[in-house]
């Protein structure tokens, strides 16, 4: 079967013929309908070759949809010819994160060398992949597999960042979404449904705040030097009460510390190699800021951003790209000119 491999770190990807899995005891084989193509992918692509984490080649794609086609034995609770999203931060499944359904916290998986599809494992860029357990399955019925492969990502992480700040975002409050991009442009509709927060979107191209404003922006402003002025002239003395930073390096993250207001929430989601910390301090910021980084999202709220599909509340930008163009679905992202989620269908 073709794949999307990465084969040398620091390279693109490569589409190679390989063989296609056969299901062991307890496992489950997809015929993969649809495979996001995220940022962090690109972020593992460019990762120096020397100490890089996975086996090579690597199928990559940890946004995958598909059909049940075969199953191991003991596989009984899941039947072929299902339509599935995979649940992607595989865990241990046993310890107390994972018995939470937070597998993305996962205690044991470093120890065991468990790891997701796409990010250490192959992936869903392929015809067919393995998936290691059925509990990694959620059946996605009639949604469609194109704008629902995203989901397992661009819409979880969003959804679980942005749940946690839920009870802050009340009227007249200001959540603050810098890089409008596959997550972020998610990130929007979520908080737009979610609550009845001002939205103010922030990215670099004008194409980007006009698509952010598309999707739901109250508000769009550039991210450049004047961001912190432009986006607290919106806001007031009061500043923002969460931002959202979908990009991560020292420039957003200044920005996100000069925006955030008394009791606010930095939520670090972006792979940059910024931090907050250093400008947390009794005298360098509002009281009562918190900051964290969360990581992907558990399953029951996969299972909940689902339905929000299924309600018609989230509307996935996608382009579609065939396997056979399919490192195109990665050299369109990196030179910026996508708007949302690029993904491949085998
Ligand atoms: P993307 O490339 O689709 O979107 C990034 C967006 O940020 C683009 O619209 C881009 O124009 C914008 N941007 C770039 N520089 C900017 C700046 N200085 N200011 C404002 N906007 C800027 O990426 P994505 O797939 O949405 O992923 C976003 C980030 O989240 C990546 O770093 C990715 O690796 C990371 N990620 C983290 C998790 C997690 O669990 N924490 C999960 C998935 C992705
Ligand atoms: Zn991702
Ligand atoms: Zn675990």
């Amino acid at each position: 079967m073709k794949a999307i491999q990465i084969v040398k770190p620091g390279t693109e990807p490569e589409l190679r013929e390989v063989d296609k899995h056969t299901p062991g005891p307890g496992q489950v084989l997809l015929k993969v309908s649809a495979a996001g193509a995220c940022h962090s992918d690109d972020f593992v692509l460019n990762m120096p070759a020397d100490g890089f984490p996975y086996p090579l080649p690597m199928t990559l794609g940890h946004e995958g949809v598909g059909v049940v086609a075969e199953t191991g034995t003991g596989v009984d609770n899941v039947s072929e010819g299902t339509a599935v999203a995979v649940y992607g931060p595989w865990g241990c499944g046993v310890c107390h994160f994972c018995s939470r359904g937070m597998e993305n916290y996962c205690s044991r998986a470093a120890e065991l060398s468990i790891t997701p599809p796409g990010l250490g494992v192959d992936g869903a860029m392929a015809e067919y992949m393995l998936v290691d357990d059925p509990r990694h399955l959620v059946p996605i019925g009639d949604l469609d597999p194109v704008r629902t492969a995203p989901l397992t990502d661009a819409g979880l992480t969003p959804y679980h960042a942005i749940k946690a700040s839920l009870p802050k975002l009340v009227g007249g409050t200001t959540a603050v979404v810098i890089g409008a991009g596959g997550l972020g442009h998610v990130a929007i509709q979520l908080l737009r449904h979610l609550t009845p927060s001002r939205i103010i979107a922030l990215d670099v191209t004008e194409d980007k705040l006009s698509f952010a404003k598309e999707v739901g922006a109250t508000e769009a402003v550039l991210s450049n030097d004047d961001a912190v002025d432009n986006v607290r002239a919106i806001t007031g003395k009061d500043g923002a009460t969460a931002v959202f930073d979908f990009v991560g390096f020292q420039p957003t993250l200044d920005i996100a510390m000069g925006v955030v207001g008394t009791m606010g929430d930095v939520v670090i989601v972006g792979l940059g190699d910024g931090a907050a910390t250093a400008k947390v301090g009794m005298f360098t910021q509002p009281y009562e800021v918190s900051v964290r980084a969360p990581y992907w999202g558990s399953r029951s709220e996969l299972m909940e951003v689902l339905e929000l599909a299924r309600d018609g509340v989230l509307d996935v930008s996608v382009e579609k790209f065939a396997l056979d163009d399919g490192l195109d679905a990665y050299r369109k992202p990196a030179a910026n000119d996508l708007r949302g989620r690029a993904v491949v269908v085998p």
